[in-house]
C-alpha cells in the first residue's frame, strides 16, 4: 500500500521485536514539509530522511514533530534539527525532555506546514504524552505507537495506562480516517475495522484477566501464565505489563483490589 502524494516514509534501520521492521518516519507536505518522528541520530538515518524530502521535490524541512518520547521515536530529533535547522516540537507535558525543543503542542492544536495543517490529538495510553496527528485533506492519521501495522501496542504502567488507552482508541473512531500511517509496520487501509479490533482485543483480555481472578489466580505472574499460554520468553515481561495495566484499570473502576502482590475481585456475581 502506498502513501498518498505529498506523504513520504523512511523506515529507520532499527528492526526488532518491539519496533517490527523499524520505526516509520514520515515526511508531510510539498515545498515546506514537516517530519514526524526521528528514530536514530546516525548520519545514514538523517541522510535517508533528507533523500526522501528531496525525492518529493520539497525544499525545506520546516518542523519536526514527535508522536512520543520513547527513544525509537525521538532518538534522532535533535540531530536532524541541528542538521537542517527545522523547528522541533514536543507535547506540552514533555517540555524540556530533549533539552532543545523550539515549541510545544497540545490536544486540538493545529500545526501548519507549507500548504496544510495537522490536527494534534493527545492520545495517552502507550505513553502519557503520546499524540496522533490527523490530516483532514487526505483523511490520514499518523498513529505513532497507538496503533501498529500488526500486533498490539505495549501498555507499560505506570506511564502506560489502559483506561486512557481505550479512551484514546474510542476517540479515534470519531474521525473520518481512510488510512492509518503507524509508527511501526505496514500502512493500515481499513482504519475503523482496525481500531474496533484493537478495542475488542483489549476487552477480551480484560475478560480473561477477570476469569483468571475468579479461578483464584491472583498474582501478575500467575495470571500472565494462564492467559498468555504460548508467549515467547522475550515477550514475557511485556505480557506481564499488559496484565498489570488491565488490573490497574479494574482497580480504578472499583472492580478489583490489591493486597500486597495479590489481586482480588470485588463485587463479583
Ligand atoms: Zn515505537
Amino acid at each position: 500500500m502506498a502513501t498518498p502524494p505529498h506523504i513520504g516514509k523512511f523506515t529507520a534501520d532499527n528492526p526488532g521485536i518491539m519496533t517490527l521492521q523499524g520505526t516509520n518516519q514520515y515526511v508531510v507536505g510539498k515545498e515546506h514539509v514537516l517530519v514526524i518522528d526521528v528514530a536514530l541520530s546516525a548520519d545514514s538515518n538523517l541522510d535517508g530522511i533528507i533523500e526522501q524530502v528531496e525525492a518529493m521535490g520539497a525544499k525545506k524541512i520546516d518542523k519536526i514533530l514527535l508522536t512520543h518520547i520513547h527513544s525509537d521515536h525521538c532518538g534522532g530529533a535533535l540531530a536532524l534539527r541541528k542538521r537542517c535547522g527545522a523547528k522541533l516540537g514536543i507535547h506540552r507535558s514533555r517540555k524540556g525532555y530533549l533539552g532543545g525543543e523550539d515549541f510545544q503542542y497540545d490536544d486540538n492544536d493545529r500545526i501548519s506546514f507549507g500548504e496544510g495543517e495537522l490536527h494534534v490529538l493527545h492520545t495517552p495510553g502507550h505513553e502519557s504524552g503520546h499524540c496522533c496527528f490527523y490530516e483532514s485533506g487526505d483523511k490520514v492519521l499518523f498513529s505513532g505507537d497507538n496503533i501498529l501495522g500488526y500486533g498490539t501496542a505495549v501498555i507499560h504502567p505506570p506511564d502506560g495506562n489502559m483506561t486512557d488507552y481505550l479512551e484514546s482508541l474510542e476517540r479515534l473512531l470519531g474521525f473520518d480516517i481512510s488510512l492509518i500511517l503507524p509508527g511501526h509496520g505496514p500502512l493500515i487501509g481499513k482504519p475503523e475495522a482496525k481500531i474496533r479490533e484493537y478495542i475488542k482485543h483489549r476487552l477480551e483480555r480484560e475478560q480473561q484477566v477477570i476469569a483468571a481472578l475468579r479461578r483464584g489466580r491472583n498474582t501478575i505472574g500467575d495470571i500472565t501464565q494462564v492467559i498468555y499460554v504460548d508467549v515467547s520468553p522475550a515477550l514475557q515481561r511485556v505480557a506481564e505489563f499488559s496484565v498489570q495495566a488491565h488490573l490497574e484499570k479494574l482497580m480504578r473502576e472499583g472492580r478489583v483490589k490489591s493486597e500486597g502482590e495479590r489481586y482480588l475481585l470485588l463485587n463479583d456475581n
